[in-house]
């Protein structure tokens, strides 16, 4: 089907029952929603349907399915490809849907569509709990979890997805139904190829007991001493228990009221930790990696759960940073690997522009591959280049540049596959799809035709219909 174009009778169906504001352009809140975390996309959606419950969800899903109208949908905003937002499309808009309703006694977490993780946290900390989600708390659990999810629990307690026990989706037909016993099929798939599936108004998540306190390192290096302590930092990584999840990060820190004066505009490598046990216990296991090098600064210590999920936050002003990034997973991190990291650490085309390097494994690299969607979990570690400017001018060497050092970095030992949700564009080539899914692409296809057989759910990383 091409382009949607919405004439006022087919609005009026909606427009009768339908609870949250129909935005559409001219309106006064068209501008403000059409704004997404990426500033590379200006896009403009023939209407943005802000959805107040599930009711709303299911009048846009039939209202698009009877016009066969493109759709787009939006949790937190957070794409890197802008898959949710794009011209002409029925943009559904879950952003007024941030319940989180927490029962403590079963540990489990119901959250709404289109809540972020730092609503997820704020409810669940309440009661000493935590859902595994990611590392800056505007992001959107829908996306995130959708796709994977790693962030600062993985080890402990597995990937978001991992941790989801069953969801509400409005499917292409209208249907809302229930992913989990009822429907394990629907629940596998959601695990890892989430958007293609439906919407999903609602998540239950395990939830964890953790905080409020809990034991952070953050050890800032100088760029100059990468080598040595990228080294020392592989080595630490290779034997750690579950508790521990750790990243490196080369970046420049930023000239921010949010961090001491004398670390702005610093080239650095930043070894970051959280333990997820005992917070004495805990810190005494992050020695280590306080003492790779001579650290321009120990941020290290006892630390609220929330300061932690949120430290990221100031550098990711919603709009304010243009972004392209790609990711390769390595079983392994080899010398040569290293070595290009410090290179191309020094060469990264902005300040902000980063090089991240989680460790995998643990909790999450035990999940058998045909147990979710996600697929393999055997690598070990994920290289994230994840450029990042301020300038249109400069799209063009940024793109270039992540291309480049992606290039390189594919023709290194250990070097394994794509991580989703961290693609700055969508990922539609077969080859890149199976690489991403394995063998559970065709499982997925048959799902797929199964739940959304005229392919309505198709803006995001497309797992076509098959058989
Ligand atoms: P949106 O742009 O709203 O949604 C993206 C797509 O997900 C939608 O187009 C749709 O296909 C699908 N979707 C979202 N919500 C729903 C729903 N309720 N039902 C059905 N489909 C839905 N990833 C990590 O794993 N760990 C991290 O620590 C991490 N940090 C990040 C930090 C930043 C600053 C950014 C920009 C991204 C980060 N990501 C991280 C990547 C993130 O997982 C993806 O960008 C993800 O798509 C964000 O989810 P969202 O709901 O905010 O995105």
């Amino acid at each position: 089907s091409g382009e949607t174009s919405l004439e006022d009778g087919e609005l009026d169906a909606l427009r009768a029952g339908f609870r949250g504001p129909l935005i559409g352009p001219g309106d006064d809140l068209y501008e403000q929603a059409c704004v997404v975390q990426n500033g590379m996309f200006h896009r403009r959606p023939a209407l943005i349907a802000r959805c107040s419950g599930t009711a709303d969800v299911v009048d846009a899903v039939r209202l698009a399915r009877d016009h066969d109208l493109l759709i787009a949908v939006r949790g937190g905003g957070h794409s890197v490809a802008g898959h949710s937002i794009h011209d002409g499309a029925l943009l559904i808009d879950l952003s007024a849907m941030r319940g989180v309703d927490v029962d403590p006694q079963r540990r489990v977490a119901r959250v709404q569509g289109g809540a972020t993780w730092g609503d997820v946290d704020r409810e669940t900390q309440l009661f000493g709990l935590a859902v595994p989600g990611g590392i800056v708390s505007s992001t959107g659990v829908g996306g995130l979890t959708l796709g994977g999810g790693i962030g600062w629990l993985h080890r402990a307690h597995g990937l978001a997805c991992d941790n989801l026990r069953s969801a509400e989706v409005v499917t292409a037909d209208g249907k809302v139904r229930r992913a989990g016993p009822e429907d394990p099929e629907l629940l596998w798939a959601l695990r890892g190829a989430g958007g293609n599936f439906g919407v999903v108004t609602a998540f239950e998540f395990d939830a964890h007991p953790l905080g409020p306190t809990v034991a952070n390192g953050t050890a800032i290096y100088p760029a100059a001493d990468a080598g040595q302590v990228l080294r020392a930092w592989r080595d630490w990584a290779s034997g750690l228990p579950d508790e521990i999840t750790t990243r490196a990060v080369l970046w420049t820190l930023p000239a921010s009221p949010a961090l001491p004066a004398e670390l702005h505009d610093q080239d650095v490598l930043i070894i970051g930790a959280v333990h997820a046990g005992h917070v004495e216990d805990g810190m005494t296991a992050l020695e280590p990696m306080r003492r790779f090098g001579t650290p321009l600064a120990d941020l290290s210590g006892p630390a609220p759960y929330t300061a932690v999920q949120q430290a990221f936050d100031p550098f990711f002003p919603k709009g304010g940073l243009l972004s392209y990034w790609k990711s390769l997973y390595f079983r392994e991190l080899d010398d040569a690997v290293l070595d290009l990291l410090v290179r191309r650490g020094r060469e990264r085309p902005h300040p902000v522009t980063m090089l991240h390097v989680p460790l995998l494994g643990g909790a999450a690299g035990r999940v058998p591959a045909a147990d979710t969607a996600f697929g393999d979990r055997n690598a070990d570690y994920l290289l994230s280049v994840d450029a990042n400017w301020t300038d249109a001018d400069d799209t063009a060497r940024a793109v270039r540049w992540v291309r480049d050092v992606l290039a390189e970095a594919e023709s290194m030992p250990g070097a394994a596959g794509t991580y989703l949700n961290f693609s700055g564009e969508a990922v539609l080539d077969p080859g890149a799809r199976a690489s991403a899914y394995g063998d559970n692409l065709e499982r997925l296809g048959r799902a797929k035709a199964r739940y959304d057989p005229h392919n309505r759910f198709r803006l995001n990383n497309n797992i076509p219909p098959q058989g």
